[in-house]
């Protein structure tokens, strides 16, 4: 896999496109998004899911909401993963490349035969859907939703614009990111006039159980800097949840934690899950997070990105120090990612 992360050429004409296939979709319209899903996931996966429901449409909208994150989420909107598909069902993959079904969650997508569109800005994405709207340049899905909703011709409402700055907020690490462009704050800025709860998102998402703060105790035990702090890398086990009482949706903000290590370039963390480990990188001064996801077989975007590796921590680590090791060269010996 490689990754293409300039902006959309044909950015307009795409949105169009999606919007159109949602609009002339007479079927039931299943609204679907990454497993393990984030704000950005979330948020995409309401706010359009709203905004086909405001215009008369049928949405299936099947998602494991986070615990802290259900508090977005209004009764009977999110369903249970499907087991099989309803008839005559059009599928709109949000936040996820749409060609990676085993990363796409709610439904098995391997299954499924009619029409496709997908929403995206992850540089990684194939670019394959029936209609199809994939930008790197948008920090965040829900900066793409927005505009297929105007396409749409929905009015906005809070109801709307909430969710979608859900998934700006949690994206850009709350308008802090280098990914933040003017386009961001114009969007962010949209939202806010037609009603989006900021301060609420932000109280809300603030609040960390206790859990996360025992399980964060043992995971701060593995903590090794490498490559002289250059690189900061982390693990966690179900033995360290068991201990902390803690689930494994309390460590999705570690990695942003270890970050922070001043000097540090590279963020690590692994969650070991015994047969297979799930690794998230994080990347700063020209190192790329993408290029040594790719190498593992996963993707996302240059400063965040991911992958699962189907081994043992200690067969997954070699490959993982490998793969450090050649983006570290690399950008030794080259201009910036
Ligand atoms: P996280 O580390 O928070 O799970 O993910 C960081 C970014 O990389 C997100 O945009 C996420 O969608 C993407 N990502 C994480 N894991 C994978 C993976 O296994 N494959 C791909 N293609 N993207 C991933
Ligand atoms: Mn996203």
């Amino acid at each position: 896999m490689s990754a293409l992360n300039s902006s959309s050429l044909h950015y307009p004409q795409e949105v169009a496109a999606v919007a159109a296939c949602l609009q002339n979709h007479q079927g039931p319209i299943v609204v679907l998004a990454h497993e393990n899903p984030d704000g950005d996931a979330l948020g995409s996966v309401l706010g359009l899911s709203r905004a086909l429901r405001a215009i008369g449409k049928s949405v299936i909208a099947p998602m494991e909401v986070p615990h802290y994150l259900r508090f977005v989420v209004e009764p009977g909107e999110i369903v249970s993963p499907l087991s099989e598909w309803p008839t005559d069902a059009l599928v709109a993959v949000l936040d996820v490349d749409n060609n990676d079904p085993a990363r796409v969650a709610g439904a098995d997508l391997t299954t499924f035969s009619g029409t496709v569109v997908n929403v995206d800005h992850h540089g990684t994405n194939l670019r394959r859907a029936d209609a199809g709207v994939v930008d790197p340049s948008r920090p965040a899905a829900t900066m793409i939703v927005a505009d297929v909703i105007d396409a749409l011709g929905v009015p906005w409402t809070e109801a709307l614009a909430t969710p979608l700055m859900l998934g700006l907020n949690t994206d850009t690490g709350n308008f802090a990111f280098e990914s933040v462009t003017p386009e961001t704050f114009e969007c962010a800025a949209r939202l806010r006039a037609h009603g989006a709860r900021i301060g609420w998102l932000t109280e809300q998402l603030r609040q960390k159980p206790r859990s996360y703060f025992l399980l964060l105790q043992e995971v701060l035990g593995t903590l090794e800097f490498l490559w002289d702090g250059q690189v900061v890398l982390a693990r966690v086990d179900d033995v360290m949840l068991a201990r902390a009482g803690a689930s494994w949706e309390d460590v999705e903000s570690y990695v942003g934690l270890l970050r922070n290590a001043e000097g540090s370039r590279l963020a690590v963390m692994i969650k070991d899950f015994g047969d297979r480990v799930k690794v998230s990188l994080r990347s700063s001064g020209g190192l790329s997070a993408q290029n040594i996801a790719v190498a593992l077989g996963g993707g996302g975007h240059v400063p965040a990105a991911g992958a699962t590796l189907s081994e043992s921590y200690v067969e997954a680590r070699c490959k993982i120090n490998q793969a450090i090791t050649a983006e570290l060269l690399r950008a030794s010996s080259s201009t910036p990612a």
